[in-house]
């Protein structure tokens, strides 16, 4: 097969991206939808499915599937926000034989497979060519949020951003706290795939906590290459949000003392640090 993919990337000045994507397998692919979300596909097999996550529009969807010749058979849904679920009921009449996987505890219309913590997702022909996901629940941005774990990956919504987090909707800071904590542990070399390209507009929130981190300062680089280049800033690696995100970074010295610095009283938790340091961004950045 010798399918190649031009990517959009959203928001950017040309509207499209200069990179060509090679379709191989497991190689996950952006589509671009509103302003600045990704949709991204994930091959399932050799026999051209996707695996479609998060489909807040289903016309961007169907126009790249039809572009590479591959047909959706999944939909992975991470919670239940418009523009991560508007674009299901039009996929499902295009192609009525896919299957609908997503948050049993939110409430969303068209799920066929009900997940929560611990449950798997098996796509394709497993042990063969097909890949699998274990089902992390992740409350915080929403109170039912799930994220799709496994083959090296997480696909982990609005939870956690590059460089940044989502913002406390009908969650608690304590869940995101402690949903961030645990994610922040897979291996370092685990790709990120978040929904939204907010990766530098973040990192000029954590150089207001972080201004001397190099990792940091050489991300804000790297960004801006690949931004200039129409290239999305994602995936990231667990390793570099560890290094960098500073929504990650509860626990070290340098973090704490900003956020304790900006809220005016000493914080006592990681938790506590984490809460000062979501509502400085809500109140103060964006
Ligand atoms: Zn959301
Ligand atoms: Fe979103």
């Amino acid at each position: 097969m010798n399918l190649f993919f031009t990517a959009n990337r959203p928001g950017g000045r040309s509207g499209r991206c200069g990179l060509t994507y090679p379709l191989r397998m497991r190689k996950i692919l952006p589509v671009a939808a509103f302003s600045d979300n990704y949709i991204w596909l994930i091959p399932d097999s050799g026999r051209d499915r996707v695996a479609v996550v998060d489909p807040g529009d289903a016309a961007p969807v169907i126009a790249v599937c039809n572009r590479l010749g591959v047909t959706p058979n999944a939909i992975l849904i991470t919670h239940h926000h418009g523009d991560h679920v508007g674009g299901i009921a039009a996929l499902r009449v295009r192609y009525p034989d896919l299957t609908v996987y997503g948050p049993a505890n939110e409430r969303i219309p068209h799920i066929d497979v009900p997940l929560a913590e611990g449950d798997r997702v098996e796509l394709g022909d497993v042990g063969d060519q097909g890949i699998g996901f274990t089902v992390w629940d992740v409350p915080g941005h929403t109170s039912g949020h799930i994220a799709y774990v496994g083959e090296g990956a997480v696909f982990c919504g609005d939870t956690l951003f590059g460089c940044g987090c989502g913002r406390v909707f009908s969650g608690t800071h304590e869940q995101l706290h402690a949903a961030l904590a645990r994610l922040r542990d897979l291996p370092g070399d685990t790709a990120v795939y978040c929904a939204h390209e907010y990766t530098l507009d973040n990192i000029g929130f954590a150089k207001w906590v972080e201004p001397e981190n190099a990792a940091l300062l050489q991300r804000e680089r790297d960004c801006h290459a690949a931004l200039d280049a129409d290239r999305p800033t994602l995936p990231s690696n667990m390793a570099q949000e560890r290094a960098t995100n500073p929504f990650l970074r509860f626990d070290v010295a340098t973090v704490i003392a900003a956020a304790a610095g900006n809220a005016g009283r000493e914080l006592d938790s990681d938790a506590a640090v984490f809460r000062a340091l979501r509502e400085w961004k809500d109140r103060e950045y964006d």
